[in-house]
């Protein structure tokens, strides 16, 4: 019986990377997958999927009001359909998301959404929160915070860097926008208004990044060691050195 699978992730965890990795291995078996991504997402161009380290496919444009069983359940008799997948899938609605339940249970076709799991005041996106009530299989992809610990929220920023409290839900505006942060420092910054700027030193090597480029927080940094999209990443960078924390006791 073919699954839903809903991969839940902070922003920049490499989330479209998994999924397009995911497209490549079931084309590689000479299985035809379908890519979806919602309409309302348009920074790489409606009907594209891109990963932030380059690859890109083309894909279904989701509208709002489409329905995904009927699109699936056509093209699947034109020739077969061997999975779905979904980028942005915190942007489907509830019903869209029902419609890829339909399509796991009476087309038997595999259903795999990869989103957000909170917008940046921590509210649940209504196709994350319905995918996290009726999806077969949950599993988290995990990115981090500068300090080191697993990030789990997203602090949408302004130009200037500072914390954004208030806001439309939707913000199409590119990555830079948004900083995966744990929740702790999530919570600082909306205290504050800004980041901690020279408190917490951004652990890693970030190519290309100067002191007078670096923007006011640090980025997270996706971990790619895993070699199939299908597993977790592991939860604690492979360094051999402990990371540094930005209060010492
Ligand atoms: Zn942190």
């Amino acid at each position: 019986m073919a699954k839903v699978y809903f991969y839940y992730a902070a922003m920049n965890a490499g989330k479209s990377t998994v999924l397009l990795q995911a497209s490549y291995n079931y084309r590689e078996r000479g299985m035809r997958p379908l890519l979806f991504t919602p309409s309302i997402d348009t920074r790489y161009g409606t009907g594209r999927i891109e990963s932030r380290i380059g690859l890109r496919s083309g894909a279904i444009s989701l509208a709002p009001g489409d329905n995904l069983l009927t699109r699936v359940r056509g093209e699947h008799t034109d020739k077969p359909v061997a999975c779905v997948l979904i980028d942005e899938a915190q942007f489907l609605t509830a019903e869209q998301v029902w419609q890829a339940a339909e399509i796991a249970d009476t087309l038997d076709i595999p259903v795999l959404c990869y989103g957000l799991r909170t917008d940046f005041r921590g509210k649940l996106f209504t196709g994350s929160a319905t995918l996290l009530a009726i999806a077969d299989d949950l599993s988290e992809l995990k990115t981090i915070c500068h300090c080191g610990r697993k990030a789990t929220m997203n602090l949408r920023v302004d130009k200037a860097g500072r914390a954004v409290r208030e806001g439309a839900q939707i913000e199409v505006g590119g990555n830079d926008r948004y900083v995966a942060m744990c929740r702790r420092h999530f919570k600082a910054a909306l205290v504050a208004g800004s980041a901690p700027h020279s408190a917490s030193p951004f652990p890693f090597p970030y190519p290309g990044s100067t002191a007078a480029s670096n923007p006011p927080f640090p980025r997270s940094t996706p971990m790619t060691q895993s070699a199939s999209p299908f597993s977790a990443f592991p939860a604690k960078p492979q360094s051999a050195q402990p990371l540094p924390k930005p209060h010492a006791p």
